[in-house]
């Protein structure tokens, strides 16, 4: 039972269909208060420019920085909650030290940079192309001269996502979440390939119909 749980909160996540824990309408990643009944909302999984109100540059305002940190840490004073619900009071408390991590990265230009980086290695592994295979795949279709060649590629591409699947849904069964998440960037990656096989068999193939009159004409 605590599989179907476990799975459940995973792929709520991974839509970003969030919802708010008191009168469960829906909010944004971002919000930190509901829009419905203005509770506080648990730290969401947001980076740290995200989190301060920022733009996500590596070159920031430090005035900025300062002044929307003062403003959020004035918003999150344990002492306008005192009189709320122990739900409300520890989410803001969690909040508050979110808060304190994020300006205390951004404001270092060390840590971040190196952070930046992280971010960034992120999301150039999103599509999945860092992944062996759907490298060896992609360096393949480059080359692919003609249809059948396009053929065998989107073969291979449809079978390793068929397995991919696989894969995943058992990681999921298993809560091994660092494992899904891997399939997952790697069946983007196969998803894209063959998204590119598409449009490159197309423009491969001999000019059809309309065009029959000129064949020959390049
Ligand atoms: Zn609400």
């Amino acid at each position: 039972m605590s599989n179907v749980v476990g799975m459940n909160e995973f792929v709520g996540m991974a839509n970003g269909n969030l919802h708010c824990w008191l009168c469960q309408k829906a909010v944004s990643t971002r919000a930190l208060f509901c829009h419905h009944c203005g509770t506080i909302q648990p730290v969401r999984d947001i980076d740290h420019f995200a989190r301060l109100g920022l733009e996500r540059r590596i070159d920031i305002d430090m005035d900025l920085l300062d002044h929307q940190y003062a403003a959020l840490s004035r918003t999150l004073d344990p002492q306008r909650f005192m009189i709320r619900g122990m739900g409300e009071r520890g989410h803001a408390a969690k909040q508050l030290e979110a808060l304190n991590v994020s300006y205390e990265v951004l404001r270092e230009p060390l840590r971040r940079g190196r952070y930046w980086l992280e971010l960034n290695e992120k999301m150039s592994n999103k599509a999945g192309d860092g992944h062996p295979f759907v490298k060896e795949l992609r360096s393949e279709l480059d080359i692919a001269a003609n249809p059948a060649h396009c053929d065998r590629v989107a073969q291979r591409a449809g079978q390793a996502l068929e397995q991919g699947i696989m894969g995943l849904m058992q990681a999921l069964r298993g809560q091994k979440w660092q494992e899904a998440n891997a399939a997952l960037l790697e069946l983007d990656g196969l998803e894209a390939i063959l998204g590119d096989v598409r449009t490159r068999r197309l423009k491969l193939m001999p000019e059809k119909e309309g065009k029959a009159g000129v064949v020959g004409v390049d």
